[in-house]
This record gives C-alpha cells, structure tokens and sequence, in this order.
C-alpha cells in the first residue's frame, strides 16, 4: 500500500473513531457508534499491517502471531466476561495500554536503525521519557483499579504519612532525571534515569489509587481512560504515527471531560480526588445512630406486599443499582414495568450517574432489556418527582440513595448528590441483607418510618413480585 492510501485510510479511520464517540454519547445511537468504531479499527489496522513501514516479507508471521493471540484473548474475553465484571475488565484493558506504551518507549530507545541529531533527538528523547512515563502510571494504577474493583483490594484508601511531599518528591526526582535522559552521551547511560524514573512512575501509580476511597472509584476509572488514551497518544509521538496520536488525543480528553462529569455528579474536586482520601472514614456500626438521624427499626416486607404497594401505585419510580447488575434482574425489572404500566401506572426509571461500577452501567443493562430509552431519566430530571411518587423501588442500589449525603456533615460521602427515594410516600429497598454499599458507608435511610425492606436476591425477589402481581 502507497504512503498516500495508507494516509487517506488513517484519515478515514479518524472520520469514523469520531462518528464514533459521537454515537456512543446516546443509548439509541451506541449500537451505531460501535460499528463505526469496529470498522475504523480494522482500517486502521490493515492500513498498518499493508503501510508503507511495515517489511511484510519478514514481519508477516510475526503479525499474524500477534493478531491471533491478541484476537483470541480478546473474542475469549468478550464472551465469559460476566456483565458485572465488566468494570475489572476495563481497567485491565487500560493498563495493557499503558504497558504497551512502556515497552513502544523502551524498543525506540534501543532502536539504532534511524539517527536522530540536535533538537529533533531532544524531542524524540523527551517523547520517550514522558511516553514511558504516563505508560507505567497508566500500567500500575489500572492494575491497582482493577484489585479494587474487583474486590481483591480494599476499598479503604491507604493514606501514607506525607504523602503529598512524598507526590511532590517524585515530581521532582522525575523531572530532575529526565534532565540527565536528555542530556545523556550513550543509550547505557540513558538508560539508569529513564529505568529509575520507571520505577518511580510505578510506585506514583500505585501510590495515586491505593489513596482513592472507594466512593470516588467512578472518577479513577475513568481518570485512568484518559491516562491510557494519553499513552497511547505518547506511543504515537514515539512511532511517528498520526493515527494513534490523533485516536489517543480522542480516548484522552474525552475521558477527562467524563472524569470532569464524575466529579460534578459527585459534587467533588478533581484535584481533592486525586489528592485522595475521599470514602475512607470509618462506616457507622450497622444500625447505629447518625446525627440528625432518627433511629428506627427496619421494616422488611414480602414480596406479596411488595406487589400490593406497586399494585395500588399510580406513579412508580424505579432506582436501580450495582445489585441489579450482580442478580441480573434488569429483565424481570422490565417484565414488571410492562405489566404495571399496561394497568395505567406511570413507571419511570432514576439513574444515578455514578449508580454500579462503571459509567452508563444501568443505562446498559435497561437497554439490554429493551427498555424504553423514554422512561429511563437521569438523576437531576427526576429528582424533583419524587414527593409525588408513590412507590419508590430501589433495586439493589445503597449508595446512590443515602440521605445522610445530604444530612449528615460528617459522613464520607457528604456532599454526594443522591436520589432522594425516601421523599417518595413509600421506598421499597431491594436487597440481600443490611450490609453497606461500595463506599462502606451505613445507611439511615432502611430506618426510615417510610421505608420497607425487600430482602433477597433481586432476581429472586422480582420474580415473586411479578407472580405476585399477576396472580
Ligand atoms: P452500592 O455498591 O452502593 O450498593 C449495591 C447494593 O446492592 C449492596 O449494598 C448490596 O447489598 C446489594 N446487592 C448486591 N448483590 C445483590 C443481589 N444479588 N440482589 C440484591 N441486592 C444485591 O451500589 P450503588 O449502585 O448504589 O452505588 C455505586 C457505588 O459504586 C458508589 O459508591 C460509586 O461511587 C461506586 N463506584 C461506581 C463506579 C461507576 O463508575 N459507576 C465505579 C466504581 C465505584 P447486599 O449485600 O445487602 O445485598
């Protein structure tokens, strides 16, 4: 393939990674959007394979080697990963990304085949050192992410002592030796800077997300897609290849202005969230009193009453959370809804913006049950309905419906916007036990003298409520 079908091939590739992300910003058109993006992919990767730069003649088992066993991790990957470990998957995906810009770093520093001189060797150096620097941070805090969203870490954040002067000494021990990088006479004696400050980006990396408490987790994840997109626009400056620059500045800044989302649906600061600590305060004992809170018993109902409360509803609201996503329920959700609304209930659906583990997840999940995209609002449109509501059904959600974010000046996730369930005539709190959310936080609102307890396995509990209704 010419150099100019290769570059006409990039530039519609390009077209299609931003129709793309255009797409992918709405529930109805995301099906499209992720074709564009499909299609854009295996462009982009024939127009490499077949470019100018590659020498097919040697590197062809190679690159089938590759693509053979990246493709099967890959369509292996996509069809056992459970729905609820999606979240884990990501971050393991974006650490792959950031490893790969390490390793792209380290071979173009060895590699002697093209001789740079004067500032365009500076610049290349400089492209090295900060690629493989946002490659390792990329690497180890995704690595860490992923042990946090997948449980194997805690999520109570790890607060070092001085730790913002430790942060500030990396800063400048990184900066100090990429000076001795760029200033250096051989490769052997670049290679002691640019090794340490390897390590040192590591060790920030895990440093940065060991510190960040488990309600502020949604903001990590999707901080660390923007890293990963900056690595692999940095792995593009490394290989003199306008497509990954241009797809890396893509992936970068869209995922800051999500983490910029985040951070506002979470009422937090960007700055204070990666300073960490947030979500780490010690969990009130389960049951005990909060301040301002009225102590209360909690009152579990059947499923029987369950249907009888939503049967004699005129305006229904639904709330679904992590939980659902773990039962799977999001199609018995859908088998209700339909059945209350054919009996003239108005049934609506509240989304919380950080509600499971990963940005859109019960979006994702509602659509995968059909749905429909019209009855399914985000939190600051449908807050307001709630006093006029007279059922309120959370669905295996905690967090995203705690009062004492609004109430309660102390409590970790102070602050925190929350759907606010319990101002409906009656809230139906759907799970398995009195246990805390992902935050560890508890909850006054199963004390509330309005509130009733459903207690089971979401799936489990819907299907009796279904049965219920229709007997
Ligand atoms: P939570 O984690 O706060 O609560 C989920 C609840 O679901 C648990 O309390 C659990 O209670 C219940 N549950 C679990 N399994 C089942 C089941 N099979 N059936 C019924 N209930 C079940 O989830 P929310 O969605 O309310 O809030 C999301 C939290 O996750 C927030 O703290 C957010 O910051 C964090 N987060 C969000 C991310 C995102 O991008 N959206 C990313 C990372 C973290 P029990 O064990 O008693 O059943």
């Amino acid at each position: 393939m010419s150099e100019n079908l290769a570059i006409a091939a990039y530039l519609g590739a390009t077209i299609l990674f931003i129709l793309s992300l255009g797409g992918l910003s709405n529930p109805e058109t995301a099906r499209r959007g992720n074709l564009f993006g499909m299609i854009g992919m295996g462009i982009a990767v024939l127009a490499t394979v077949l470019g100018p730069r590659v020498d097919l003649v040697h590197g062809l088992p190679l690159i089938v080697g590759a693509l053979a066993v990246g493709g099967g991790i890959g369509v292996y990957a996509a069809r056992t990963v459970q729905m609820t470990q999606m979240p884990e998957l990501v971050a393991l995906m974006h650490s792959l990304v950031g490893l790969a810009a390490c390793l792209v770093g380290f071979a173009s520093y060895v590699d002697t085949s093209t001789v740079l001189e004067g500032a365009e060797k500076s610049i290349h150096l400089v492209e090295i050192y900060v690629g493989i620097l946002i490659g390792a941070m990329t690497f180890s805090g995704s690595v860490i992410a992923f042990g946090k969203l997948s449980g194997k870490i805690g999520g109570k954040p790890l607060l070092l002592p001085a730790r913002h002067w430790l942060n500030l000494f990396a800063l400048l021990a990184v900066s100090w030796f990429g000076v001795q990088f760029v200033g250096a006479g051989s490769i052997d004696a670049g290679m002691t800077p640019l090794l340490i400050m390897t390590a040192i980006a590591l060790l920030f990396g895990i440093h940065m997300v060991m510190a960040i408490g488990g309600a502020d987790m949604p903001v990590v994840v999707s901080m660390l897609n923007s890293y990963s997109g900056w690595a692999a626009a940095a792995t593009g400056f490394m290989l003199a290849n306008d497509l990954l620059i241009v797809t890396g500045a893509l992936v970068g800044s869209s995922g800051a202005i999500l983490s910029y989302i985040m951070c506002r649906a979470m009422n937090r600061n960007f700055i204070s969230v990666i300073a960490g600590g947030f979500g780490g305060g010690a969990p009130a004992a389960a049951g005990a009193a909060t301040p301002g809170e009225p102590q209360g018993e909690a009152v579990a109902v059947s499923a029987s009453e369950t249907a009888e409360l939503l049967r004699s509803a005129k305006q229904v609201i639904i709330v679904p959370g992590y939980g659902m996503a773990v039962a799977q329920a999001q199609h018995t959700v859908f088998e209700i809804t339909k059945w209350l609304r054919a009996q003239g209930v108005n049934v609506r659906f509240g989304i919380h913006p950080v509600a499971g583990r990963m940005p859109g997840h019960m979006n994702v999940l509602l659509a995968e049950a059909k749905v429909p995209y019209d009855i399914v609002l985000e939190m600051d449109e449908i807050n307001d309905d709630f006093p006029s509501t007279d059922v309120a059904m959370v669905i295996g959600a905690n967090d995203i419906v705690n009062p004492a974010a609004e109430d309660d000046p102390t409590s970790p996730i102070a602050g925190m916007p929350v759907l606010q369930v319990w101002k409906a005539k009656t809230s139906i709190v759907m799970k398995r036990s009195m246990a805390s959310g992902y935050a560890g936080v508890d909850n006054p609102l199963f004390y509330r003298d309005n509130n009733r307890m459903l207690f089971g396995d979401a799936k489990k509990m819907l299907d009796e409520v279904l049965v219920a209704l229709k007997s």
